[in-house]
């Protein structure tokens, strides 16, 4: 059985993230989506949180499942029998980040990373750039699956009476 496990912080989930795990989906057997944990930022979400929320959008996909991961990605990969690991490239910023990562990880464990290009339609998402436009207001709902949508809205009425 083939396993790919899709990593991210997904702080939210984007439609950008959801092409890519949908993508994924079509070429592996099975798609592990991993919240990788990061104790020193304080996210929108807790991991709890997105790991609801990346169950709400893609609870179409019945071979895509959600796991949060504290420490090296390729343990948990090779913990899991996974063969790869799937990630979203929008640019050549994304390409300058990934590449010496991706090569890290294959000379660790063998472990390859294969590139989806990022659809043009979402080129310009991130979960950092969705949330400033969020903050302060702008329009954000075509770029969030609608359960993830309404998370923001509500976590936005929430802390502006912080
Ligand atoms: P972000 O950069 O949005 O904070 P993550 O750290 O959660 O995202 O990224 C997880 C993976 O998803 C990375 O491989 C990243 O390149 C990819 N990704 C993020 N946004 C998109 C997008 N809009 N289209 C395709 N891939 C994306």
């Amino acid at each position: 059985m083939s396993i790919a496990v899709c990593p991210g912080s997904f702080d939210p989930v984007t439609n950008g993230h959801v092409d890519v795990i949908r993508r994924s989906a079509r070429q592996f057997d099975e798609v592990v989506v991993t919240v990788l944990i990061n104790e020193s930022k304080r996210g929108m979400f807790t991991v709890d949180e997105r790991i609801e929320l990346i169950g709400l959008a893609t609870s179409d996909l019945t071979n895509v499942r959600v796991q949060s991961w504290h420490g090296l990605l390729v343990h948990y990969a090779q913990d899991i029998g996974a063969r790869a690991i799937v990630k979203g490239l929008r640019g050549s910023g994304d390409f300058e980040y990934e590449s010496p990562m991706a090569r890290m990880n294959k000379s660790l464990t063998g472990i390859d990373t294969y590139f989806l290009l990022a659809d043009p339609v979402y080129g310009h998402l991130s979960s950092s750039l969705v949330k400033e436009v969020a903050r302060f207001g702008g329009d954000v709902e075509p770029m969030l699956p609608a359960p993830v949508h309404r998370a923001v809205v509500q976590r936005m009425a929430e802390r502006s009476g912080d």
